[in-house]
């Protein structure tokens, strides 16, 4: 049995910080991966469908050359080349990760881990104990209960990243941040994409407007939204859905299931330990403490939010938690964006939930065809909403248009400090940058 101050489950951006932050702060830290360090978001997340989504954009603007006095252009697009591009990023990101895990203070054990009672965790013969325990094993796809969803062309995400070829005709069940990420990338590659989605409109987390807009910009360039569509089968024909009572099928080479991801927490033998889970994960107080004495569950295995800087956050709070250092981190405050063609981004409360809830509130709005830098840059699809209490505080700001994250950052950044409009207002901004409209929403 070896005996540590801190054992981490799970190598994602949650579990790897956390062992960093508490190595550097003087614990000694038996961090477990079962596959590659950097867990879904380096390995088949966030990194390789960013590095997607840049050769996506560079493939638009190519398309706008003429707007930019470039004609007769000529090129084509190598698969091949693409993936070993995404390959290489996530490599040399991964490569940083295994350098960080090899810090003193932190022993990185490859192998499955599986609780054998309230502080001890197995990794095939070892035993590991220690009085602090993080589970952080993240997330998996969740499967589609329809007949015909082991057909050869279903596929996860993770598998959609892998294929080696461009699918001609792609349908995406879910359109969730995933697949509405996948239907920007794959129209602007080439495919021939229809999205079918259960729910009237796309994106439910996000502001209504912003999502009726960004679905909107992304049919113009070629999707297929079949909205309100329940997926019945997927069969020879294709993916076989009802719509207001009616039958219809889409035809697809590549069916790529985006209905939402499950905690991983199957052969963790979390009872053996008191950890209790709910729907959504392992069950978590404000502190993300679990059931169990000594216990947390941080990141997707939660199920609260699933994105990868609340992965981190949350990791980062717990190890506050175990030094008894106060922090300021507020986790009900994460920013999150969606990195389509145009981006769209949004923190805090939505203008639904405001009107639902906040009297008072006041909702202003600024658009992209108004700034200079935006004209500039022929990017004058956008707009940007702030919403503000009756005492003028920020408490939501949802963006559409490109760089929404980076104008989503500084909104978030501002609520973080309890920042009002006036404030807001009262803050220089470069001349010409985006951030303009964000200061002059009226
Ligand atoms: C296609 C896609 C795109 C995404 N894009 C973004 C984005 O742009 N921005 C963003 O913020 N988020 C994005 N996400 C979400 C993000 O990847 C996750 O929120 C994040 O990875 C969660 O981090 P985590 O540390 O909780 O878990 P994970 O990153 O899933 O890591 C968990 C790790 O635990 C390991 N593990 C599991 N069980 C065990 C066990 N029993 N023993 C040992 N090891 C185990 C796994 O192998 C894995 O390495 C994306 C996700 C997907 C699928």
């Amino acid at each position: 049995m070896t005996t540590t101050d801190l054992i981490i489950i799970g190598s994602g951006p949650g579990g790897y910080r956390a062992a960093a932050y508490a190595a550097e702060a003087g614990l000694a830290v038996t961090i477990i991966e079962q596959g590659e360090v950097g867990g879904t978001c380096l390995n088949c997340g966030c990194i390789p469908t960013k590095t997607l989504c840049r050769h996506a954009e560079i493939l638009e603007t190519l398309r706008k050359a003429d707007t930019f006095g470039l004609s007769d252009l000529s090129y084509t697009l190598d698969y091949n080349r693409v993936m070993d591009r995404k390959r290489q990023v996530v490599d040399s990101l991964r490569q940083g990760v295994e350098t960080l895990l090899s810090a003193p203070g932190i022993t990185l054990v490859r192998g499955k881990a599986h609780f054998t009672g309230p502080k001890t965790v197995a990794v095939g013969e070892e035993e590991y104990t220690a009085s602090h325990i993080i589970i952080a094993t993240g997330s998996h796809a969740k499967r589609l209960p329809v007949p015909g969803i082991d057909d050869p062309r279903v596929v996860t995400s993770t598998q959609l990243l892998e294929k080696t070829s461009i699918p001609r005709r792609l349908c995406i069940v879910g359109a969730g941040v995933i697949g509405m990420e996948f239907a920007s990338i794959f129209s602007s590659f080439g495919s021939e994409v229809t999205v079918v989605e259960f729910l009237k409109e796309c994106l439910p987390a996000i502001d209504s407007d912003i999502a009726k807009r960004l679905r909107q910009s992304i049919a113009r360039r070629g999707v297929t939204f079949l909205m309100q569509s329940a997926v019945k089968a997927i069969t020879s024909e294709g993916v076989v859905y009802e719509r207001k009572g009616k039958e219809g099928t889409v035809e697809a080479d590549t069916i790529l299931i985006a209905t939402g991801r499950a905690a991983s927490t199957e052969g963790l033998d979390l009872e053996k330990a008191g950890v209790e889970t709910s729907r959504i994960g392992i069950t978590v107080d404000a502190d993300l403490r679990t059931t169990a004495e000594g216990i947390y569950a941080i990141g997707d295995v939660n199920g609260i939010t699933m994105l990868a800087h609340a992965a981190t956050a949350q990791g980062l709070h717990v190890v506050n938690q175990i030094l008894g250092r106060e922090d300021s981190i507020r986790l009900h405050l994460i920013p999150a964006a969606i990195f389509t063609l145009p981006e769209a981004a949004s923190v805090g409360l939505t203008e639904e939930v405001c009107k639902a809830e906040v009297s008072g509130y006041r909702c202003l709005k600024g658009y992209y065809r108004a700034n200079g830098k935006a004209l500039a840059m022929d990017e004058s699809e956008g707009m940007v909403k702030v919403l503000v209490d009756a005492d003028g505080h920020l408490i939501g700001c949802h963006v559409y248009g490109a760089h929404a994250a980076d104008l989503v950052q500084e909104a978030s950044s501002l609520m973080a400090m309890g920042a009002t409009i006036d404030q807001l207002r009262d803050i220089v901004h470069i001349h010409p940058t985006l951030s303009e409209i964000l200061a002059e929403v009226r």
